[in-house]
Parts: structure tokens; sequence; C-alpha cells
């Protein structure tokens, strides 16, 4: 086998056993690998009403085709199962697909190890890790972990395995404790953060999977390959955006968002705070707390920080990170100018092993609701959370991490939090139970269809629509004409560069990118090469050629393109088969009702007729019928005929609802 090994591994933790499987050419043809073979796995082997704390609920680690090969940024890790975190608009009780990517070095070191992909089920009696030394697998006792965050625990297991080049994939207390938005951490600071995949491992009582491999990764065309990796390495390294990321990391983004208006400001409220580029300009907190930069494996960018924080309240103080989806969810969304505690709390979060997005949605919830009136001490255990109150909201993140008093119910995500306290459903923002990431729904049309489609809840990282933001369009003209039809491309051009709050192009722009995204997801590269500002251009310009290299597998570019569709189907269909349709994909009320409070879209918000006939496009380009169901030719057409009597039984579950929610 070329570009994959050929095999993945099964772990059984209840029985403490394990098999290795060996997969056809025709597999990787079908799934191409990390996020498509852990859906096709997670689809199949979950079904309809499943608890995902079941110990049968599989729990993938998977790894693509140029992971562990020298193309560049190619280090990621799909990690996928059913979700604790995320839900329905039908009930908190009905889950879906879930799935995170993370960097760093653990998904090559895996496949040294001679594996595609890992999948867990089962329960183990007693805390424990797995170690996966070449073929030979351990299973290893981690009661003398449990409780340790993860930098500590990792440093132990590196220690007692007697080899500092071994990587850990771990949960923090967070995932022991399932904190529904726990996540998995590796290389001190890559996180895999969203939908609680921490928690489904804590789950099982599995601390960590440890990976050593010698095995190499074959290509099928190494010379070939080897040029064309080069000169894409080249033309990253030396592309504007890379320049400026490795100077500032992805904090280079937060004066860009608040420029134009998309900020998660105050619990996603305003779209703007007013004096951040002076507070968390990129370049500012690099000569602040910069200690040095960190780069995931074969990465000619290198976004990473190491962090040490030099003198003041928290002077000695160091952690890997923060990126800047942390900073901002912990920091703007929270309203707090403490860059130095925001920035002490990005580093919490990942020893404790929590998803930075979620973890701050908590606060900014809280915050929110103790404001309007929502809650008093009464709920919270005598503890009151005011805007910007960094020092409270280190105390609480700790209690969420451990469930302790008010922390308990905080853990259980914001959608939980406001059914059990019946009372903040209406700041609570949302699409499928995941709370937005730090860009307003409002404003950035293409990212705010992208979230209410997206197969894992409200999440940029599925869709991917940069093309939309003022300047990207520009600076990447060629990919708007290849991207789109003519006449969508003329109307991006015509209302260049206020398309960004402008809905009629985004259907097919969401379409194309979450494509693009997916094929990035399943070879296993980072997406910050490929879209508007990564300087590599699409997938089929970036991507496409290595994969062909690699693998050797001819198909062409339009068989990749159907693979990612087909990817995105069967994590649709997981919804789908729960009865998850239409009523999940939308936003809250308040996005139609209330408009931003300031910044330079001050005034706008969501159209609901505009809205509607989004979802309708969007759904007629998928060839999914009026409701957001996938029609047995679309089914049939990607070769996934198997779909077809489970939509039956999801529809049925949809009509029973709309019958009793209408009667
Ligand atoms: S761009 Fe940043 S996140 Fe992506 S692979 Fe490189 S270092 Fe990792």
């Amino acid at each position: 086998m070329n570009g994959s090994m050929g095999q993945r591994l099964r772990i059984d933790l209840t029985n403490r056993t394990y098999e290795i499987e060996k997969l056809p050419e025709s597999y990787y043809k079908k799934w191409i690998g990390g996020r498509g073979m852990n859906s096709e796995v997670v689809y199949h082997e979950s079904f309809q009403g499943m608890d995902p704390f079941d110990p049968d609920n599989p729990l993938c680690f998977g790894s693509g085709p140029l992971v562990g090969s020298f193309a560049p940024l190619s280090g990621r890790t799909t990690i996928s199962t059913r979700s604790p975190m995320t839900c329905s608009n039908m009930g908190t009780g009905i889950h879906g697909h879930g799935d995170t990517n993370m960097g760093g070095g653990w998904g090559p070191m895996m496949k040294y190890a001679g594996f595609d992909q890992i999948i867990v089920k089962g329960k183990s009696e007693k805390p424990v890790y797995v170690f996966v030394d070449d073929n030979k697998i351990e299973f290893k006792d981690a009661s003398h972990l449990w409780g340790i965050g993860t930098k500590k625990a990792t440093m132990k297991i590196l220690e007692e395995l007697g080899d500092h080049d071994i990587r850990v994939a771990l949960i923090g207390p967070a995932g022991e404790k399932l904190v529904r938005f726990a996540c998995v951490m590796n290389s001190f600071s890559a996180s895999g953060g969203r939908t609680g995949m921490g928690a489904v491992m804590g789950s099982k009582n599995l601390k960590a999977i440890a990976v050593r491999g010698t095995n190499p990764v074959k290509i099928a065309h190494p010379q070939e390959f080897m040029k064309a990796s080069w000169a894409l390495r080249e033309k990253i390294h030396n592309s504007p955006s890379a320049i400026r990321r490795r100077a500032e990391g992805s904090l280079d983004l937060f004066d860009v968002g608040n420029a134009i208006g998309i900020n998660a400001h105050k619990n996603c409220s305003t779209g703007y705070m007013k004096d951040i580029e002076t507070l968390y300009g990129g370049m500012q907190w690099a000569n602040e707390f910069l200690f040095r930069r960190k780069a995931c494996w074969s990465c000619p960018v290198g976004c990473g920080r190491y962090t040490y924080i030099k003198e003041g309240k928290y002077a000695g103080f160091n952690c890997g990170g923060p990126e800047m989806e942390s900073l901002c969810n912990l920091g703007p969304r929270i309203d707090s100018e403490d860059i130095a505690g925001v920035t002490v709390m990005c580093g919490i979060v990942n020893e404790l092993g929590m998803d930075s997005v979620s973890a701050g949605a908590a606060l900014s919830w809280t915050m929110e609701a103790f404001e309007k009136g929502y809650i008093t001490e009464k709920d919270t255990d005598g503890l009151r959370l005011e805007w910007g109150d960094v020092d409270t909201s280190i105390k609480v993140l700790d209690m969420i991490a451990k469930r302790e008093g008010f922390g308990d119910l905080l853990a259980e995500g914001n959608i939980r939090v406001a059914e059990k306290l019946g009372v903040g459903m209406d700041i609570v923002p949302h699409c499928r139970g995941l709370e937005h990431i730090s860009v307003d729904p409002r404003v950035a049309l293409g990212f705010s269809l992208g979230y209410a489609m997206s197969t894992r809840g409200s999440d940029h990282l599925k869709n991917y629509s940069c093309l939309e933001f003022p300047g990207c369009a520009k600076s990447r003209a060629y990919q708007v004409d290849e991207v789109l039809k003519p006449a969508t491309a003329k109307k991006f051009w015509d209302n260049f560069p206020s398309q960004m709050t402008q809905i009629d192009t985004k259907p097919e722009l969401c379409n194309w990118s979450e494509k693009n995204k997916c094929i990035a997801d399943a070879v296993g590269c980072c997406c910050q090469a490929i879209g508007s500002w990564g300087g590599a251009g699409t997938w089929k310009e970036a991507y496409a050629p290595l994969l062909k290299l690699a693998t050797g597998f001819d198909y062409n570019d339009d068989e990749i393109f159907k693979t990612a569709e087909r990817i995105i189907n069967i994590e649709r269909a997981h919804w789908l088969r729960d009865g998850s349709a239409i009523q999940d994909d939308t936003h809250i009320d308040r996005y139609f009702d209330e408009p931003v409070a300031g910044g330079p879209h001050k005034g706008l918000k969501l159209d609901r007729e505009q809205w509607a006939w989004a979802q309708q496009e969007y759904y007629a380009l998928k060839n999914w019928d009026n409701f957001g169901f996938i029609t047995d030719d679309k089914a049939l057409d990607l070769d996934i005929p198997e779909i077809i009597p489970d939509m039956e039984k999801g529809k049925k579950i949809f009509s029973d609802w709309v019958i009793k929610t209408t009667a």
C-alpha cells in the first residue's frame, strides 16, 4: 500500500484485547483516510439513539495518506465519535456525529507504528493507557495518572516509557470527569478541542494512547512526490500570509476580525470590541509573552507558540499556545482586557483538558445570565461572575473540570445548563448544541450558513468560507473563478468588498469550501495552507497532485471531490437518522431579532426570509429534499445505499416531532 499503511488497529478495552484489520485498496479509494475513514466507522458502528457514553461507541483516531510524509503541514489527526456535547433542537438527549482535528505530531507516529487508524471500544475496569509500539500493544495501569493535568501526565508517561520521542494523545481531569466539552491533547498544546472527544475517552477510562513507530510511509512515485512537496513547501513558506503567521501566530487574525466587525465580544453579542487591536494584536502579544515558536509535524509555517510570562501577577507562568480561538473566546468573549490573565486561562484550559471555545462560552453565558438577572448567586453556590472577571473565571474553569459546585452544571455545556435552570436559552449562541466560535453569524454570512450546515454543530472548520472576507477574495481572484459559477463569481466582484454581508453567493461558496476543507482533513494536512490566506492555493492545486503521487491512485479531481461529498453526506446521515434535519440548520432567534450592537456592521441582523432561501438553495445544490434529508438518488450516486433505510427512519422521527410540536 502506498501513502497509507494498509491496516488499522481495533482495541477492546473491556477485554484488553486488540485486533489488526487489513484494509483493501478500494476502501482507501472510497474514503481516502483521516476524517473519511473515521466518519465511515462512526456512522456504521454506532446506531440511532445510541448514548455517546455507551462503551460500544467507537472512538476513532485517523490519519490520512499524506500524514508522516514530506508533504507540508502533514501532521494532522482526526478524532471522531458520536458526540456527547452536541444535540438537536428536538432535545438535548439526541446526539449526532462529532469530530475534531488536532495538529502536533501524534498522527505521523501512529502511522510509523503501522496504522492508519486506531478504533477504541469498550470500557476498562480501571484507568488505563495504551502503548502502541510498532506492532506491540500494551495495556498499562493509569491509576497514578488519574486527576493529573495533560502536561504533567505527558511527562510522566514519557519518563515511564523511557523515550521522549514517543507521542502521547491524552485527556486531563475534565475528560476523566466526563465534562461534555473535554478535549484530547498532544504535544503539550495541540488540542483536539471540539465536540467532547475527551469525554468519550474518559468514559472508557482511557487516559492516553502513546505511540512509537519505525515503519516508513511508502510513496508510489517518490521522486516526483519530493519535487512537488519541496515546491509546495517553498510556496507556503514564502507566502505573505505564512510570514505574518510565523511572526504573530494565528493571533494575526485578531485585528482583522475586529476591524470587519465579526468579533465574539460579550458572549457573541456585539460583534466589536473597542481598542482590541492594541490589546490583543499579534505583535504586541509576541513582544510581551512569546518564549519561542513551534511547528506541527512537517510544517514550514510554524504558527504554534510557547508562552512565558516574565513579570507581573502571573510571572513565571508558562504553557504551550495560545492560538487565536482560545484567546478570543477566553478574552473578548468575556469582555476582558487583561491579556496576561487571559493568556494564563488559555494555558489552564489546556492543562485541564477542555475545549477553549466551549469553556469561554460557559463563562460568557454565565456573565450575561447574571447581567440579565436570569440567575443569581442562589443558582451558583454564592459565586458571582461579572464581565471581565479573570480571577473568578480561573476558579470556575477549575470547578468545571473537577465538576465541583456550579462547575458541575456548566460542565454539561450551555444548552443543558439553560435547560436545567429553565432560563437563558435565548443567549446560547449555538447550532446543534455546539457553541459558536469567534465569528458573528449576523455579519459573515458564509460562515453563518456554514455554522448551521456543519456536520458537527456550529463550527467554521467544517466550512471555512474565508473567501467572503474583505481582501481574501481579491487576493485569490482565480479561486473565485474556479470555485463559483460565472454568474455567481460576477456577483462576488460586483459586490466586493462588502459581499461578506450578502447572502446570495453563500450557498454555492459554502458547498464548495466545505469540500475543500474535507479533503484537507481526509489527506491529513492542516487547513491553514489552503483557502484564501494560506498561500498553497485550493485543494486542487495543493493536495490533489500530492495525493495522486503518494497513493499512485489514478482518480481524477472530480472523483476526489466526490469522495469529499461522500464523507460530508455520511456525517449528515448520522444526524438525519436521529431525525435532526431542517429544524437544526439554523441559528437562535437572537441573531434574527437583535441587531449587532457596534462596529462597522452596527444594526445588522439575519433576515428570516433570506435565510429560508439560502437553506433551500444549499439543499438543492446538495440534492437533498426540502427538509434537508439526503435523497435516494444522491445516496446511490455516492455509493452509500445503506443509508436509505436510515433516512426513512429519520423522516419518521422528524415528522412525529413536527406533529407533536405543532399540535
Ligand atoms: S500552520 Fe500552524 S496549526 Fe497548521 S500545521 Fe503548521 S504549525 Fe500546525
